[in-house]
């Protein structure tokens, strides 16, 4: 069987520094999950930055690269101007937030931020070219690297290449916004195989190369450059068997048991997101603020739960955004708190994936609200953990997810009222509408889960290029 290279900008792993030791442990996460078992199984390489490694010594960098090569990963190693330009500056401070439609957060005027994007692009080309061999398939991934697939075709014209977005494509009103539009469609057109989330960001990255490139629109498959260029909606999801078998270990039920206890009677409403302005945590607060105002004899028996992940602290926005938040929770739990209790907990740290589902187990009511969000998995995590079919799931019609999660109390996240209601409604649910809506959304999330997800693309991607026919 041929074999895959996996490229993306983070490699699955991370290495820590300990005196004289060194360790590569192979990191969690949602696209880390998902892609491990093609992996394993295509005996293939995956490609990526491992983080920095400045601080180590010669010997030890010799040992670090020991162990990558044993575990199949090759590394992509970035200077922290790259990492502050490409990554920080160009990818999570241009092409985040306009790929989420945050355009009043958009830093456009830094030219070299673009430029250092371009050259480290073609730095994870040139590392891809100098491992490839004939007949390899190469499956590259996210916002990060939109270019590499051009220029890697530019070098091996007859490799066949595949390219995931794990973002939202925005409309094409918002996306020519982009100084550099073009250049990015055309490093997406690079590949045989161009994969979305949902049908909707395919249809805007249509009309996009169709406005901005002159293409003729097609949904399934672009004519460009005298190849055809296979596009397809590829929901990611999770490891379901995983979050079963967490949901069913003792130690993690024994610890929802005390995280409930601890509510002493009250319900339980959670949210769990990184703290990144596209969750839409703002806002859900103010829904809890409306919530809490309007129905004052609930006040004393619900407690909200907020998970907030630090990330992307060297990001300018972030820290802003970080005092907002802050003062928001501050303002709340001032206002409606007791010399017993506050109505927020608010947690600024990241947990074990145990301790997630642990609080997944004890909560009542799962608020899953961002403002945009490519697909969002904790939804689906929530869902794949109530083995019980008990619980409701508030959701985002603006998440990826809510395309295929539609038993879930669907909301605008923008609309305040309609957030503060659907809180309420979700906490007098009945024991049967939970079991109806959970049983249909366990369904779904069981049926399509990770595995489904990459054995998809990689079916397509194994039947994708070709020329297409001459016209007339
Ligand atoms: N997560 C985690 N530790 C935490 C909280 C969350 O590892 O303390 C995980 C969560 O279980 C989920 C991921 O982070 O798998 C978040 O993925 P999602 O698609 O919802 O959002 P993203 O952060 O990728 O935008």
């Amino acid at each position: 069987m041929s074999r895959l290279l996996i490229v993306s900008n983070r490699l699955p792993v991370t290495v820590h520094a300990d005196q004289g030791d060194v360790s590569v442990v192979p990191s969690a996460g949602g696209l880390v999950t998902a892609l491990r078992g093609p992996h394993e199984r295509h005996g293939g390489l995956w490609l990526g930055w491992p983080g920095d490694l400045a601080r180590l010594t010669e010997e030890q960098r010799r040992d670090v690269e020991d162990r990558l090569e044993q575990l199949g990963a090759v590394p992509v190693h970035l200077t922290s101007a790259e990492v502050s330009r490409y990554y920080d500056g160009f990818s999570n401070g241009v092409l985040w937030p306009l790929f989420h439609y945050l355009v009043e957060k958009l830093h456009l005027d830094a030219r070299h931020n673009w430029e250092s994007y371009r050259e480290v692009n073609e730095r994870f080309a040139e590392a891809i070219v100098a491992r490839y061999r004939p007949g390899d398939r190469v499956w590259i991934h996210d916002y990060q690297l939109t270019l590499v697939p051009a220029m890697l075709r530019r070098r091996i014209p007859d490799a066949r290449i595949g390219f995931f977005l794990h973002i939202p494509f925005p409309a094409a009103e918002v996306f020519r916004i982009l100084p550099w539009r073009e250049q990015v469609l055309r490093g997406m057109l690079g590949a045989d195989v161009v994969g979305f989330h949902t049908t909707a960001y395919r249809y805007h990255f249509v009309y996009s190369a169709a406005r901005v490139l002159g293409l003729d629109p097609d949904l399934e498959t672009l004519a460009y450059e005298g190849r055809r260029v296979r596009l397809g909606a590829y929901p990611v999801s999770i490891d379901v068997d995983e979050f079963v078998r967490l949901a069913r270990d003792e130690e993690v039920r024994a610890e929802a048991r005390r995280i409930r206890e601890s509510a002493r009677g009250r319900k339980i409403v959670l949210g769990v997101d990184r703290l990144d302005y596209t969750k839409g945590i703002p806002r859900r607060m103010l829904a809890i603020e409306r919530f809490l105002e309007r129905e004052p004899e609930l006040r004393s028996k619900v407690r909200f739960i907020q998970l907030a992940v630090p990330t992307r602290e060297n990001v300018d926005a972030y820290a802003e955004f970080r005092r907002v938040v802050n003062e928001l929770v501050g303002r709340i739990n001032g206002s409606y708190g007791t010399l017993d209790d506050v109505p927020i907990h608010f947690l600024h740290r990241s947990m074990p994936m145990a301790g997630v589902v642990a609080l997944y187990l004890a909560a009542d009511v799962m608020m899953v609200t961002p403002l945009r969000d490519g697909m969002n998995l904790v939804c689906k995590e929530y869902v794949a953990s109530r083995i019980d079919d008990t619980g409701a799931l508030v959701l985002s019609e603006f998440a990826g997810a809510a395309a295929e999660l539609i038993e879930a109390l669907l909301v605008n996240p923008h609309d305040i009222d309609a957030v503060a209601s659907t809180i309420q409604r979700a906490l007098v649910m009945s024991p049967s509408e939970q079991r109806v809506r959970m049983q249909a959304l366990r369904r779904r999330v069981v049926t399509h889960d990770a595995h489904r997800w990459s054995h998809r693309f990689l079916n397509d991607l194994e039947r994708a290029g070709g020329v297409p026919p001459a016209v007339g």
